[in-house]
């Protein structure tokens, strides 16, 4: 069936800055990491893309390796955008990485200029896209000279392959030298993708901070910790969850029993606030302005519709906020 865009789409999700630049962000954005391989179903996923769209999402996160197989997630969002975005592709933020492994050889993985390119070409190829909005360094390459990473990100630019570039996991220190670098190539970095849940907090050791102090904007990954920050795993770990259908990632023997008692305890104070606990651990994330988005996962169209809902009420009370960190440093 024919997809027009919801007209009131741009009612439902308020917009954020991200860092020093031009570019707003919805509160919420959507990762296709999983549940876009070519095993998965492609209706389920064509409908979590329109849904997205329809509630003001714009933003879309991908990377060269999304599957499976590799490739896979890009493919089937290109199928997507073709069959029902392409009249609105001005309206859409699509990101892509490279930086993972991705095909075998010295050039698939890591850092390289050779690296980069090739697999941003490959990448806009399986997308039927002439440019991303967004192409991220996916990961620090300790071995490349970050001097090389960074100026394959300036050229990537420069030749109109993508409009911004953003790094994903770097640290606060490796973070500062490439804002540094990038600067100086004319090319600032937009944006910062770290892992960042109420049960992964690293970031707010000096990445942050940094983020700030070099105007970077933040979008934070696995925000429900892989789905373990909602109240699908209080009892017991269901047939159709990440767990259990998708192992590589997220082993059900990490659900454990400590796990899951702080997980009641949070649930119960999102229930105070008259939230889902997945809303409350994207609200959570939210209250520091330096995140400018955070990046959920969905297998489901109304898994989508519950995380927007956390917009509703990203206010937290002190006494919320002490009650939270009791559960969280135990
Ligand atoms: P989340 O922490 O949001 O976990 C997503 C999973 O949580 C879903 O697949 C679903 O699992 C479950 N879930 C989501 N919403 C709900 C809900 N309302 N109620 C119950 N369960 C829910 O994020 P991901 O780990 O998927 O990461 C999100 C995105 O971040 C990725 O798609 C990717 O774009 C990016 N990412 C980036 C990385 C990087 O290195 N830069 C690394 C990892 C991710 P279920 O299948 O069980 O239903």
């Amino acid at each position: 069936p024919l997809y027009n865009a919801n007209p009131d789409r741009y009612e439902n999700i308020p917009y954020r800055r991200c860092g020093r630049s031009g570019i707003l962000l919805p509160l919420i954005s959507l990762g296709l990491w999983h549940n876009f391989g070519h095993a998965n179903d492609y209706t389920n996923a064509r409908s979590i893309i329109r849904t997205a769209f329809d509630h003001g999402i714009t933003h879309f996160d991908l990377a060269n390796n999304y599957g499976p197989p590799y490739g896979a997630a890009e493919e089937t969002f290109g199928r997507i955008l073709k069959q029902d975005l392409k009249s609105y592709r001005d309206e859409l933020i699509i990101s892509s990485k490279a930086g993972w492994d991705m095909w075998p050889g010295p050039y698939g993985n890591y850092g390289s200029r050779k690296y980069l390119i090739a697999s941003l070409d490959q990448s806009l190829k399986r997308m039927g896209l002439d440019y991303v909005d967004i192409f991220y360094h996916h990961r620090p390459d300790p071995e490349t000279p970050l001097e090389e990473t960074m100026s394959a990100l300036d050229h990537i630019v420069r030749q109109g392959k993508a409009l911004y570039v953003g790094i994903s996991q770097y640290n606060a220190e490796d973070t500062d030298r490439a804002a540094k670098i990038l600067k100086d190539l004319g090319t600032p970095c937009l944006i910062h993708q770290p892992r960042y849940n109420m049960f992964d907090r690293w970031v707010e050791n000096g990445l942050l901070k940094v983020l700030g102090d070099q105007g970077i904007g933040a979008i934070a990954f696995s925000p429900l910790e892989q789905g373990i920050l909602t109240d699908k795993y209080i009892d017991g770990i269901p047939e159709n969850s990440r767990a259990v259908k998708d192992g590589r990632y997220l082993q059900s023997d990490r659900i454990t029993h400590e796990i899951v008692e702080k997980v009641k305890k949070l649930n119960h104070i999102a229930e105070q606030r008259g939230q889902s606990l997945a809303q409350m651990a994207i609200a959570w994330l939210l209250k520091d302005d330096r995140i400018t988005t955070v990046l959920v996962g969905v297998s489901t169209a109304e898994q989508l519709k519950n995380n927007i809902d956390a917009a509703k009420n990203l206010h937290f009370s002190p006494s919320e906020l002490n009650a939270i960190e009791e559960v969280l440093k135990n």
